[in-house]
């Protein structure tokens, strides 16, 4: 109750408002449910697991007001040419590592928007970005490591623009260990530029913390948008734009893959997974990398293996193990492992059928067949997909083994196919019915 408490009157009251004695249980709940509507959750106005695990999650120690990208107040600067200096450096990495990750993360909103932005080594510039731990004489102390990442101030004089790092996290340049320098600062200079958070799991003014690639990171559309509006379109005579968030309900929603997890059903799509729970009405859209840093996007095919309590991810010719929601150390592995030959380099489907233990792959018009029990590839295969399962293929995205049924996701269409009788059921089903739409 204590996390949860500070986690509300910190994120979701304005200027740390103080709750109200008399009302405390009323207030909560009502701060809880905006909570649970900002990131998508169930909005019960009752702490349950998924709340406690989003309240866990390293982010921005910006509050969560409104659902828009633009704060309130539109506070913007009056000029485009912005100066900055690094006043201090965390000890984690060289300077030029800090400078490097900083410049490019500017970049970031100059390539976006008609600003641009130049480093001073001293004075004071319009945004003066530090390195701090707990308390740093802006009445908002950083918490020690994990919790609150950074924060920054909206545009404005003094303190205004300025954003702080919390030099008790671990900062690094690459890969998902620790937290990247260059990903947290170009959320925080968001903020620095007048953005508020965004509730789109995707965009990087999402409030969380989810690691992914520097090197191939693009600004995703709705911060271009949310740039755009404050500051106009970019000078580039060709306008930027960027990775949008799938929509579940789009008449062009496809999956790349699909498994179950304990119960829960998972369905992925580029940097994102749309999670299905059966105790839970809504869907919630996550990236990949929110639940398993280290994953790539874009997984090709997924699949769980109930005998051994864990689910497989296949991207190209790698594939994961997941226990629940760890990585299962020793991984990634080559597909050859399982018996593939070297020319398979992807698979394009998967599942696993916990009646005979055998799980199904596919590759093209062909599929193969591994023995869970006996952890080998079955004699015999491949074979052709359309001997075995007559109108299903030849593209298949995605597969999903529920209730008895095997779902092939082809495109925006999905055919589901009795295993036992070997023959379609139904195949004039949209992929997205699964996505209460
Ligand atoms: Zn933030
Ligand atoms: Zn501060």
């Amino acid at each position: 109750m204590h996390l949860v408490e500070e986690y509300l009157q910190h994120f979701y009251s304005p200027q740390g408002e103080p709750i109200p004695q008399t009302k405390s249980g009323d207030f909560l709940t009502e701060k809880l449910k905006k909570m649970q509507e900002f990131f998508g959750l169930d909005v019960t106005g009752e702490v349950d697991a998924e709340t406690l695990d989003v309240m866990k999650k390293p982010r921005c120690g910006v509050p969560d007001l409104g659902d828009f990208t633009l704060t309130e107040g539109n506070p913007k600067w009056d000029k485009t040419h912005l100066t900055y200096r690094i006043e201090s450096y965390t000890r984690d990495l060289h300077q030029t590592e800090v400078q490097g990750a900083i410049r490019k993360a500017f970049e970031v909103w100059s390539n976006a928007s008609p600003l641009t932005f130049e480093e001073k080594n001293e004075g004071t510039q319009d945004i003066m970005i530090s390195f701090n731990v707990r308390d740093h004489g802006d009445n908002s102390p950083f918490d020690g490591p994990s919790g609150v990442l950074a924060h920054a101030f909206q545009p404005g004089k003094y303190i205004g623009g300025d954003a702080h790092f919390d030099d008790e996290e671990h900062w690094t340049v690459q890969g998902p260990k620790g937290t990247n320098l260059f990903l947290v600062a170009a959320h925080e200079f968001g903020h620095s530029l007048g953005l508020s958070h965004s509730n789109e799991p995707g965009a990087l003014m999402y409030p969380t913390y989810s690691y992914q690639d520097p090197r191939t990171f693009q600004l995703p559309q709705d911060d271009i948008n949310g740039i755009q509006t404050v500051y106009g379109q970019s000078q580039n005579p060709q306008q930027p734009t960027g990775p949008i968030t799938p929509k579940a309900c789009s008449s062009r929603t496809t999956f790349d893959a699909a498994t179950t997890l304990r119960g829960e059903i998972m369905f992925f799509k580029d940097r994102f997974f749309w999670r299905k729970s059966p105790h839970i009405p809504d869907i919630e859209l996550n990236t990949i990398s929110l639940f398993w840093p280290g994953l790539p996007s874009g997984i090709d095919a997924a699949y769980e293996s109930y005998e051994k309590d864990q689910v497989f991810l296949f991207k190209g010719n790698q594939y994961w193990a997941l226990n629940a929601y760890d990585i299962v150390q020793g991984y990634p592995q080559s597909i050859n492992r399982l018996g593939f030959p070297r020319n398979v380099r992807k698979i394009d489907a998967a599942f696993s059928d916990p009646e005979t233990g055998k799980t199904y792959f596919f590759v093209g018009d062909q599929y193969w067949r591994y023995d869970e029990h006996r952890q080998h590839m079955e004699r015999g295969y491949p074979r052709r997909v359309s001997q075995d399962f007559r109108g299903v293929g030849p593209q298949i995205d995605a597969a999903l083994r529920h209730d008895g049924y095997v779902y092939f996701f082809q495109g925006t269409k999905q055919i589901q196919f009795d295993l036992n009788s070997k023959r379609v059921v139904r195949n004039n089903l949209r992929t997205n019915t699964w996505l209460n739409c």
